[in-house]
Protein backbone atom coordinates (compact mmCIF):
# COMPACT_ATOMS: atom_id res chain seq x y z
CA UNK A 1 0.00 0.00 0.00
CA UNK A 2 1.35 3.22 -1.20
CA UNK A 3 2.14 5.83 1.74
CA UNK A 4 3.16 9.34 0.57
CA UNK A 5 6.61 9.69 2.07
CA UNK A 6 6.09 13.19 2.98
CA UNK A 7 3.39 12.71 5.97
CA UNK A 8 4.81 16.22 7.28
CA UNK A 9 3.38 18.53 4.25
CA UNK A 10 -0.19 16.97 4.31
CA UNK A 11 -3.17 17.97 6.71
CA UNK A 12 -2.45 16.76 10.02
CA UNK A 13 -5.73 15.17 11.09
CA UNK A 14 -6.77 17.07 14.85
CA UNK A 15 -7.01 14.18 16.94
CA UNK A 16 -6.00 13.55 20.41
CA UNK A 17 -2.62 11.70 19.29
CA UNK A 18 0.03 14.76 19.47
CA UNK A 19 2.77 12.39 18.42
CA UNK A 20 1.02 11.75 14.86
CA UNK A 21 3.06 14.21 12.75
CA UNK A 22 5.92 13.57 14.48
CA UNK A 23 6.45 9.92 14.92
CA UNK A 24 3.80 8.73 12.35
CA UNK A 25 2.54 4.85 12.86
CA UNK A 26 0.59 3.93 10.38
CA UNK A 27 -1.20 1.03 9.99
CA UNK A 28 -1.80 0.29 6.04
CA UNK A 29 -3.61 -3.16 6.31
CA UNK A 30 -5.33 -5.95 8.90
CA UNK A 31 -6.20 -9.38 9.06
CA UNK A 32 -7.77 -11.52 11.45
CA UNK A 33 -5.55 -10.38 14.56
CA UNK A 34 -3.04 -8.93 12.75
CA UNK A 35 -2.48 -5.54 11.27
CA UNK A 36 0.06 -4.39 8.63
CA UNK A 37 2.28 -1.36 9.12
CA UNK A 38 3.60 0.94 6.91
CA UNK A 39 6.59 -0.27 6.83
CA UNK A 40 6.02 -3.52 6.22
CA UNK A 41 5.58 -5.22 9.87
CA UNK A 42 2.93 -7.66 10.93
CA UNK A 43 1.59 -6.29 14.61
CA UNK A 44 -0.56 -8.85 17.00
CA UNK A 45 -3.68 -6.87 17.82
CA UNK A 46 -4.19 -7.30 21.40
CA UNK A 47 -6.63 -4.58 21.82
CA UNK A 48 -9.44 -4.96 19.40
CA UNK A 49 -8.18 -1.86 17.58
CA UNK A 50 -10.01 0.26 20.43
CA UNK A 51 -11.90 -2.75 22.33
CA UNK A 52 -14.24 -2.68 19.07
CA UNK A 53 -12.41 -5.25 16.48
CA UNK A 54 -14.20 -8.45 18.06
CA UNK A 55 -14.52 -10.72 15.26
CA UNK A 56 -11.07 -10.04 14.65
CA UNK A 57 -10.52 -7.70 11.42
CA UNK A 58 -12.02 -7.42 7.90
CA UNK A 59 -13.32 -10.60 8.74
CA UNK A 60 -15.24 -12.39 5.16
CA UNK A 61 -19.26 -12.54 6.32
CA UNK A 62 -18.58 -8.40 7.53
CA UNK A 63 -17.13 -7.41 4.09
CA UNK A 64 -19.29 -9.36 1.84
CA UNK A 65 -22.53 -7.76 3.91
CA UNK A 66 -20.96 -4.63 3.42
CA UNK A 67 -20.06 -4.54 -0.66
CA UNK A 68 -23.47 -6.03 -0.84
CA UNK A 69 -25.27 -3.23 1.03
CA UNK A 70 -23.90 -0.57 -0.28
CA UNK A 71 -24.32 -1.40 -3.96
CA UNK A 72 -28.24 -2.38 -2.66
CA UNK A 73 -29.55 0.68 -0.87
CA UNK A 74 -26.82 2.99 0.40
CA UNK A 75 -28.64 5.10 2.83
CA UNK A 76 -32.67 5.11 4.12
CA UNK A 77 -34.01 8.12 6.09
CA UNK A 78 -34.35 7.37 9.62
CA UNK A 79 -37.57 9.03 10.15
CA UNK A 80 -39.70 8.69 7.58
CA UNK A 81 -38.56 5.58 6.39
CA UNK A 82 -37.39 2.06 7.40
CA UNK A 83 -35.53 -0.71 5.82
CA UNK A 84 -35.79 -4.36 6.25
CA UNK A 85 -32.03 -5.16 7.40
CA UNK A 86 -33.04 -2.41 10.98
CA UNK A 87 -35.79 -4.79 11.66
CA UNK A 88 -34.13 -7.77 11.04
CA UNK A 89 -31.35 -6.48 12.97
CA UNK A 90 -33.22 -5.24 16.03
CA UNK A 91 -34.80 -8.60 16.33
CA UNK A 92 -31.67 -10.77 16.52
CA UNK A 93 -29.95 -8.40 18.90
CA UNK A 94 -32.54 -8.66 21.92
CA UNK A 95 -32.34 -11.83 21.77
CA UNK A 96 -28.64 -11.59 22.99
CA UNK A 97 -30.37 -9.97 26.48
CA UNK A 98 -33.11 -11.10 28.94
CA UNK A 99 -36.21 -9.74 28.79
CA UNK A 100 -37.63 -7.43 29.44
CA UNK A 101 -35.07 -5.56 27.89
CA UNK A 102 -36.74 -6.23 24.26
CA UNK A 103 -36.21 -2.93 21.90
CA UNK A 104 -33.18 -0.98 20.69
CA UNK A 105 -32.50 2.36 19.21
CA UNK A 106 -30.00 2.49 16.68
CA UNK A 107 -26.74 5.44 17.06
CA UNK A 108 -23.53 5.68 15.71
CA UNK A 109 -21.21 5.64 18.56
CA UNK A 110 -21.09 4.94 22.02
CA UNK A 111 -21.13 8.62 23.03
CA UNK A 112 -24.56 9.12 21.18
CA UNK A 113 -25.65 5.77 23.08
CA UNK A 114 -24.81 7.41 26.14
CA UNK A 115 -26.31 10.48 25.70
CA UNK A 116 -29.38 8.66 24.20
CA UNK A 117 -30.00 6.31 27.53
CA UNK A 118 -29.97 9.77 30.00
CA UNK A 119 -32.15 11.67 27.50
CA UNK A 120 -34.97 8.63 27.56
CA UNK A 121 -34.31 8.42 31.30
CA UNK A 122 -35.57 12.05 32.26
CA UNK A 123 -38.30 11.62 29.59
CA UNK A 124 -39.12 8.33 31.06
CA UNK A 125 -39.62 9.34 34.49
CA UNK A 126 -41.72 12.29 33.34
CA UNK A 127 -44.15 10.84 30.86
CA UNK A 128 -44.83 8.24 34.27
CA UNK A 129 -45.60 11.18 36.32
CA UNK A 130 -42.34 11.30 38.02
CA UNK A 131 -41.24 14.87 36.83
CA UNK A 132 -38.92 16.13 39.35
CA UNK A 133 -36.63 13.60 38.73
CA UNK A 134 -34.21 14.60 36.65
CA UNK A 135 -31.10 14.26 38.42
CA UNK A 136 -28.16 11.83 37.05
CA UNK A 137 -25.94 9.92 39.17
CA UNK A 138 -21.97 8.28 37.57
CA UNK A 139 -19.74 6.80 39.44
CA UNK A 140 -15.82 8.24 39.64
CA UNK A 141 -13.54 6.60 37.16
CA UNK A 142 -16.74 6.15 35.16
CA UNK A 143 -16.13 6.89 31.57
CA UNK A 144 -19.02 7.52 29.24
CA UNK A 145 -17.69 9.04 26.33
CA UNK A 146 -17.08 12.18 25.13
CA UNK A 147 -20.30 14.38 24.95
CA UNK A 148 -21.48 16.75 27.00
CA UNK A 149 -23.99 14.13 29.16
CA UNK A 150 -21.38 11.20 29.19
CA UNK A 151 -18.47 13.73 30.40
CA UNK A 152 -20.69 14.70 33.12
CA UNK A 153 -21.93 11.30 34.36
CA UNK A 154 -18.30 10.21 33.40
CA UNK A 155 -15.69 10.45 37.01
CA UNK A 156 -12.65 11.76 35.02
CA UNK A 157 -12.75 15.37 36.47
CA UNK A 158 -10.02 16.32 34.12
CA UNK A 159 -12.25 15.26 30.85
CA UNK A 160 -14.81 18.17 32.31
CA UNK A 161 -12.37 20.56 33.91
CA UNK A 162 -12.93 23.05 30.66
CA UNK A 163 -16.27 22.96 30.82
CA UNK A 164 -18.18 24.14 33.53
CA UNK A 165 -21.06 22.83 35.50
CA UNK A 166 -22.11 21.01 32.20
CA UNK A 167 -25.01 19.32 32.95
CA UNK A 168 -27.05 20.25 36.60
CA UNK A 169 -27.97 17.81 38.56
CA UNK A 170 -24.85 15.56 38.35
CA UNK A 171 -23.39 13.68 41.50
CA UNK A 172 -21.27 10.53 41.60
CA UNK A 173 -20.77 7.48 43.32
CA UNK A 174 -17.60 8.37 45.28
CA UNK A 175 -15.89 4.91 45.99
CA UNK A 176 -14.69 4.18 49.65
CA UNK A 177 -13.44 0.62 49.04
CA UNK A 178 -11.12 0.02 46.09
CA UNK A 179 -12.97 -1.36 43.51
CA UNK A 180 -10.36 -2.80 41.69
CA UNK A 181 -9.85 -6.37 43.19
CA UNK A 182 -10.95 -9.38 41.56
CA UNK A 183 -12.91 -11.46 43.41
CA UNK A 184 -14.73 -13.25 40.20
CA UNK A 185 -11.10 -14.74 39.83
CA UNK A 186 -9.80 -14.81 42.60
CA UNK A 187 -12.63 -17.25 44.69
CA UNK A 188 -13.51 -14.69 47.09
CA UNK A 189 -16.97 -14.82 48.65
CA UNK A 190 -19.43 -12.03 47.61
CA UNK A 191 -18.73 -8.57 49.70
CA UNK A 192 -20.13 -6.16 46.99
CA UNK A 193 -23.25 -5.29 48.82
CA UNK A 194 -21.04 -3.12 50.98
CA UNK A 195 -19.10 -1.49 48.66
CA UNK A 196 -22.38 -0.66 46.66
CA UNK A 197 -23.31 1.68 49.50
CA UNK A 198 -21.59 4.12 48.29
CA UNK A 199 -24.97 4.65 46.18
CA UNK A 200 -27.06 5.01 48.92
CA UNK A 201 -24.79 7.78 50.21
CA UNK A 202 -25.04 9.62 47.46
CA UNK A 203 -28.75 9.49 47.10
CA UNK A 204 -28.81 10.54 50.31
CA UNK A 205 -26.91 13.46 49.47
CA UNK A 206 -30.07 14.46 47.44
CA UNK A 207 -33.59 13.05 47.52
CA UNK A 208 -34.11 10.67 45.58
CA UNK A 209 -37.39 11.70 44.18
CA UNK A 210 -35.23 13.81 42.11
CA UNK A 211 -32.89 11.16 41.05
CA UNK A 212 -33.99 9.86 37.45
CA UNK A 213 -31.00 6.95 36.93
CA UNK A 214 -27.56 5.76 38.00
CA UNK A 215 -25.39 5.05 34.80
CA UNK A 216 -22.20 2.46 35.41
CA UNK A 217 -19.82 0.20 33.25
CA UNK A 218 -20.08 -3.22 34.72
CA UNK A 219 -16.67 -3.38 34.08
CA UNK A 220 -15.00 0.06 34.17
CA UNK A 221 -13.00 -0.63 30.83
CA UNK A 222 -11.10 3.26 29.61
CA UNK A 223 -10.32 3.61 33.24
CA UNK A 224 -7.89 0.90 34.05
CA UNK A 225 -9.90 -2.05 34.34
CA UNK A 226 -11.80 -1.96 37.76
CA UNK A 227 -14.00 -5.69 38.17
CA UNK A 228 -16.37 -4.91 40.77
CA UNK A 229 -17.14 -7.41 43.55
CA UNK A 230 -19.46 -9.89 43.14
CA UNK A 231 -22.85 -8.61 44.49
CA UNK A 232 -22.26 -5.46 43.37
CA UNK A 233 -24.18 -4.71 40.53
CA UNK A 234 -27.12 -7.01 42.27
CA UNK A 235 -26.69 -4.56 45.36
CA UNK A 236 -26.74 -1.57 42.88
CA UNK A 237 -30.02 -2.85 41.32
CA UNK A 238 -31.97 -3.27 44.50
CA UNK A 239 -30.94 -0.09 45.55
CA UNK A 240 -32.44 1.93 42.21
CA UNK A 241 -35.65 -0.13 42.98
CA UNK A 242 -35.64 0.72 46.56
CA UNK A 243 -35.78 4.62 45.51
CA UNK A 244 -37.59 3.97 41.78
CA UNK A 245 -34.79 4.92 40.26
CA UNK A 246 -33.65 3.66 36.62
CA UNK A 247 -30.27 1.46 36.17
CA UNK A 248 -28.14 1.87 32.87
CA UNK A 249 -25.71 -0.30 32.33
CA UNK A 250 -22.84 1.43 29.56
CA UNK A 251 -21.54 -2.08 27.86
CA UNK A 252 -19.84 -0.35 25.09
CA UNK A 253 -17.03 -2.74 25.98
CA UNK A 254 -18.38 -5.20 27.59
CA UNK A 255 -20.89 -5.99 25.11
CA UNK A 256 -20.49 -8.37 22.18
CA UNK A 257 -19.01 -11.48 24.42
CA UNK A 258 -16.14 -9.37 25.92
CA UNK A 259 -16.70 -11.35 29.12
CA UNK A 260 -17.51 -14.24 27.72
CA UNK A 261 -21.12 -14.24 27.70
CA UNK A 262 -23.72 -11.78 25.11
CA UNK A 263 -23.30 -9.07 27.60
CA UNK A 264 -22.60 -8.37 30.72
CA UNK A 265 -25.95 -8.26 31.63
CA UNK A 266 -25.91 -12.25 31.59
CA UNK A 267 -22.45 -12.59 32.81
CA UNK A 268 -23.44 -10.54 36.57
CA UNK A 269 -27.12 -11.81 36.27
CA UNK A 270 -28.60 -8.23 36.57
CA UNK A 271 -31.05 -7.05 34.60
CA UNK A 272 -31.20 -2.81 34.35
CA UNK A 273 -33.59 -0.23 32.82
CA UNK A 274 -31.33 0.22 29.60
CA UNK A 275 -28.12 -1.15 28.50
CA UNK A 276 -25.87 1.02 26.12
CA UNK A 277 -23.58 -0.56 23.04
CA UNK A 278 -21.51 0.10 20.17
CA UNK A 279 -17.82 -1.01 19.55
CA UNK A 280 -18.32 -5.03 19.05
CA UNK A 281 -21.86 -4.09 17.48
CA UNK A 282 -20.22 -3.85 14.24
CA UNK A 283 -16.67 -5.25 15.60
CA UNK A 284 -15.12 -1.73 14.40
CA UNK A 285 -16.17 -1.83 10.76
CA UNK A 286 -18.75 0.73 10.68
CA UNK A 287 -19.67 3.00 13.09
CA UNK A 288 -22.61 2.07 15.41
CA UNK A 289 -24.20 2.00 18.33
CA UNK A 290 -27.37 0.98 20.10
CA UNK A 291 -29.52 1.53 23.41
CA UNK A 292 -31.81 -1.45 24.55
CA UNK A 293 -34.61 -0.28 26.93
CA UNK A 294 -37.03 -2.90 28.37
CA UNK A 295 -40.90 -2.90 27.08
CA UNK A 296 -41.92 -0.73 29.33
CA UNK A 297 -39.98 2.05 27.75
CA UNK A 298 -40.88 1.44 24.55
CA UNK A 299 -44.00 1.72 25.38
CA UNK A 300 -44.10 4.54 26.76
CA UNK A 301 -43.05 6.56 23.95
CA UNK A 302 -44.46 4.11 20.87
CA UNK A 303 -47.76 2.82 22.41
CA UNK A 304 -48.30 5.06 25.36
CA UNK A 305 -49.94 8.71 25.31
CA UNK A 306 -46.62 10.07 25.28
CA UNK A 307 -44.78 10.27 21.96
CA UNK A 308 -41.06 9.83 20.67
CA UNK A 309 -41.82 12.73 18.75
CA UNK A 310 -42.28 14.72 21.92
CA UNK A 311 -38.68 12.78 23.03
CA UNK A 312 -37.46 14.10 19.65
CA UNK A 313 -34.18 12.41 19.89
CA UNK A 314 -33.02 10.40 16.46
CA UNK A 315 -29.85 10.71 14.18
CA UNK A 316 -29.45 11.09 10.41
CA UNK A 317 -27.68 7.77 10.55
CA UNK A 318 -29.53 5.71 12.73
CA UNK A 319 -29.69 2.42 12.04
CA UNK A 320 -27.74 3.00 8.82
CA UNK A 321 -28.35 0.57 6.38
CA UNK A 322 -24.25 0.02 5.50
CA UNK A 323 -24.01 -0.32 9.62
CA UNK A 324 -26.73 -2.50 10.21
CA UNK A 325 -25.48 -5.12 7.03
CA UNK A 326 -22.04 -5.11 8.75
CA UNK A 327 -24.01 -5.69 12.40
CA UNK A 328 -25.54 -8.82 10.87
CA UNK A 329 -22.33 -10.18 9.23
CA UNK A 330 -20.62 -9.39 12.23
CA UNK A 331 -23.31 -11.07 13.99
CA UNK A 332 -23.54 -14.16 11.50
CA UNK A 333 -19.59 -14.55 12.28
CA UNK A 334 -20.29 -14.16 16.09
CA UNK A 335 -22.47 -17.16 15.73
CA UNK A 336 -21.21 -19.00 13.62
CA UNK A 337 -17.56 -19.20 15.81
CA UNK A 338 -19.28 -19.57 18.92
CA UNK A 339 -17.44 -16.49 19.72
CA UNK A 340 -19.82 -14.86 22.56
CA UNK A 341 -18.90 -17.62 24.70
CA UNK A 342 -15.26 -18.32 23.64
CA UNK A 343 -14.06 -15.01 26.11
CA UNK A 344 -15.53 -18.04 28.97
CA UNK A 345 -13.24 -20.87 27.52
CA UNK A 346 -10.16 -19.12 27.08
CA UNK A 347 -11.32 -16.83 30.62
CA UNK A 348 -8.77 -19.27 32.36
CA UNK A 349 -5.76 -19.89 29.95
CA UNK A 350 -5.63 -16.07 29.41
CA UNK A 351 -6.13 -15.59 33.31
CA UNK A 352 -3.21 -17.78 33.95
CA UNK A 353 -0.89 -17.03 31.21
CA UNK A 354 -1.39 -13.09 32.10
CA UNK A 355 -0.68 -13.99 36.23
CA UNK A 356 2.46 -15.00 35.38
CA UNK A 357 3.81 -11.62 34.71
CA UNK A 358 3.24 -11.07 38.73
CA UNK A 359 6.35 -10.00 40.17
CA UNK A 360 7.89 -8.41 37.21
CA UNK A 361 9.69 -5.38 37.81
CA UNK A 362 6.62 -2.45 38.77
CA UNK A 363 3.99 -4.77 38.29
CA UNK A 364 1.62 -4.00 41.30
CA UNK A 365 -1.51 -5.66 39.90
CA UNK A 366 -2.77 -7.99 37.19
CA UNK A 367 -6.57 -8.00 37.13
CA UNK A 368 -8.33 -10.04 34.41
CA UNK A 369 -12.36 -10.73 33.13
CA UNK A 370 -13.51 -12.65 30.34
CA UNK A 371 -11.09 -11.41 27.99
CA UNK A 372 -10.07 -8.08 29.36
CA UNK A 373 -6.39 -7.81 31.07
CA UNK A 374 -4.48 -4.62 32.89
CA UNK A 375 -1.59 -4.81 34.47
CA UNK A 376 -0.89 -1.91 36.63
CA UNK A 377 2.55 -0.29 36.89
CA UNK A 378 4.08 1.80 39.86
CA UNK A 379 4.42 5.30 38.46
CA UNK A 380 7.47 7.22 37.97
CA UNK A 381 6.72 9.98 40.96
CA UNK A 382 5.36 13.01 38.67
CA UNK A 383 5.60 11.48 35.58
CA UNK A 384 1.74 8.91 35.88
CA UNK A 385 1.71 7.48 32.19
CA UNK A 386 5.34 7.40 31.50
CA UNK A 387 6.10 3.90 32.53
CA UNK A 388 2.75 2.14 30.55
CA UNK A 389 3.51 4.18 27.56
CA UNK A 390 7.05 3.31 27.60
CA UNK A 391 5.63 -0.46 27.40
CA UNK A 392 3.19 0.43 24.72
CA UNK A 393 6.22 1.71 22.12
CA UNK A 394 8.31 -1.05 23.13
CA UNK A 395 5.40 -3.80 22.75
CA UNK A 396 4.90 -1.99 19.47
CA UNK A 397 8.30 -2.88 18.03
CA UNK A 398 8.26 -6.34 19.39
CA UNK A 399 5.11 -6.71 17.17
CA UNK A 400 2.32 -6.58 19.98
CA UNK A 401 -0.56 -3.60 19.90
CA UNK A 402 -1.57 -3.17 23.17
CA UNK A 403 -3.64 0.25 24.83
CA UNK A 404 -2.65 2.17 28.08
CA UNK A 405 -4.63 4.43 30.23
CA UNK A 406 -2.53 6.10 32.76
CA UNK A 407 0.22 3.72 34.04
CA UNK A 408 -2.26 0.69 33.50
CA UNK A 409 -2.00 -1.58 30.07
CA UNK A 410 -5.41 -2.46 29.19
CA UNK A 411 -5.56 -5.99 26.89
CA UNK A 412 -8.82 -6.91 25.02
CA UNK A 413 -7.83 -8.86 21.89
CA UNK A 414 -10.06 -9.87 19.34
CA UNK A 415 -12.49 -13.03 20.75
CA UNK A 416 -10.39 -15.29 17.60
CA UNK A 417 -7.32 -15.19 19.27
CA UNK A 418 -5.51 -18.78 19.82
CA UNK A 419 -3.67 -19.78 23.04
CA UNK A 420 -0.75 -19.25 20.98
CA UNK A 421 -1.35 -15.99 20.32
CA UNK A 422 -2.27 -15.40 24.11
CA UNK A 423 1.26 -16.81 24.96
CA UNK A 424 2.59 -13.93 22.15
CA UNK A 425 1.62 -11.19 23.83
CA UNK A 426 2.17 -12.54 26.80
CA UNK A 427 5.97 -13.55 26.20
CA UNK A 428 6.14 -9.65 24.22
CA UNK A 429 4.70 -8.28 27.75
CA UNK A 430 7.39 -10.54 30.16
CA UNK A 431 10.34 -8.93 27.67
CA UNK A 432 8.99 -5.65 27.33
CA UNK A 433 8.57 -5.34 31.27
CA UNK A 434 11.87 -7.14 32.39
CA UNK A 435 13.80 -3.96 30.20
CA UNK A 436 11.61 -0.77 31.93
CA UNK A 437 13.46 1.20 33.26
N1 LIG B 1 -18.87 4.21 27.00
C1 LIG B 1 -17.87 3.36 27.28
C2 LIG B 1 -17.99 2.45 28.45
C3 LIG B 1 -16.72 3.33 26.48
O1 LIG B 1 -15.72 2.51 26.78
C4 LIG B 1 -16.66 4.20 25.36
C5 LIG B 1 -15.46 4.21 24.44
N2 LIG B 1 -14.29 3.69 24.89
C6 LIG B 1 -17.73 5.06 25.11
C7 LIG B 1 -18.82 5.03 25.95
C8 LIG B 1 -17.70 5.99 23.96
O2 LIG B 1 -17.79 5.31 22.77
P1 LIG B 1 -17.41 6.02 21.39
O3 LIG B 1 -15.94 6.27 21.43
O4 LIG B 1 -17.83 5.02 20.34
O5 LIG B 1 -18.20 7.28 21.31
Amino acid sequence: VPVPNNLESFWMPFTANRQFKKDPRLFVKAEGMHYWTSDGRKVLDGTAGLWCCNVGHSRPKVVEAVQRQIAELDYAPAFQMGHPKAFELAARLVNYLPSPLDHVFFTNSGSESVETALKIAIAYQRARGKGTKTRLIGRERGYHGVNFGGISVGGIPNNRKFFGSLLTGVDHIRHTHDLSRNAFTRGEPEYGAEYAEDLERVIALHDASTIAAVIVEPVAGSTGVLIPPKGYLKRLREICDKHDILLIFDEVITGFGRLGTPFAVEYFDVVPDMVTCAKGITSGVIPMGGVFVTKDIYDTFMTGPEHMIELFHGYTYSAHPVACAAALGTLDTYEDEGLLTRGAELAPYWETALHTLKGLPHVIDVRNIGLIGAIELESIPGEPTKRAFTAFLEAYEKGVLIRTTGDIIALSPPLIISKDEIDEIVATLAMVLKNLA
